[in-house]
């Protein structure tokens, strides 16, 4: 398997599906603790993405990723649409303009996007935002490459299965940055929405590659 232009453009095809499917769980988890807009904010900002999928189809992952950057930043809105923007963009820059993306190409991504959201929003780990599944995934990733593993498909899976146990880990967290954090402790008992649109994401990378 190789992460080429064809893997981004179906990866993010599958986040476009994974929103839409999940629109409602993302919508119910923000009426918990927030607007009830994140499923939405998701669902219309990946549909911008596959329509400039279609206009101008990307020739290198760097490419796709940029392309959803602008798509997400210009259309998500919220407090999501700038960080998603950031974190797509990073990742472009992270990865270049490689025709593949490898192991070690991947956690650098990773940890771009996630750096990328902590210089705009700073969030820090344990503050109930999407900060808490990218960090795991990038710490995975990086793990991963660090044991040696030149195996991608060891590298999504793991990135992804951090960045789930992430997401599902910021139930019991008190939020403190975001709409989440006016509620203060009651808060806590909750899953972070971007944590769980961030989980999903990283998913259909695995799905894309399998
Ligand atoms: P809004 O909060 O403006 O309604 P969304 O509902 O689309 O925007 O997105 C909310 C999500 O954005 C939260 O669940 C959280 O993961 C993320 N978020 C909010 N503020 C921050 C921040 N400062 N740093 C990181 N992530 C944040
Ligand atoms: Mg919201």
């Amino acid at each position: 398997m190789v992460l080429d232009a064809n893997w981004a453009t179906k990866w993010l095809t599958l986040c476009a599906q994974a929103m839409a499917a999940n629109r409602v769980y993302l919508i119910e988890l923000d009426r918990a603790i927030g607007d009830s807009d994140h499923g939405e904010n998701m669902d219309r900002g990946f549909q911008a993405v596959l329509e400039k999928l279609a206009e101008t189809p990307p020739e290198t992952p760097g490419a796709a990723l940029k392309l959803a950057a602008m798509a997400l930043m210009s259309k998500v809105g919220g407090a999501a649409g700038p960080l998603y923007g950031t974190a797509f963009l990073r990742a472009s820059t992270a990865v270049g303009d490689a025709l593949e993306v490898d192991p070690e190409a991947w956690a650098r991504a990773l940890t771009a996007a996630r750096d990328g959201i902590v210089a705009r929003g700073k969030a820090e780990a344990g503050d109930k935002t999407m900060v808490d599944a990218w960090t795991p995934a990038a710490e995975a990733a990086q793990a991963a490459v660090a044991r040696g593993t030149g195996n991608i498909l060891e590298v999504l899976v793991a990135a992804a299965e951090a960045a789930d146990a992430g997401a599902v880990a910021t139930d019991p967290l008190v939020a403190r940055k975001g709409r989440a954090s006016y509620l203060g402790e009651r808060s806590a008992g909750h899953r972070d929405p971007g944590a769980a649109s961030s989980a999903l994401i990283l998913r259909a990378a695995v799905e894309a590659a399998a």
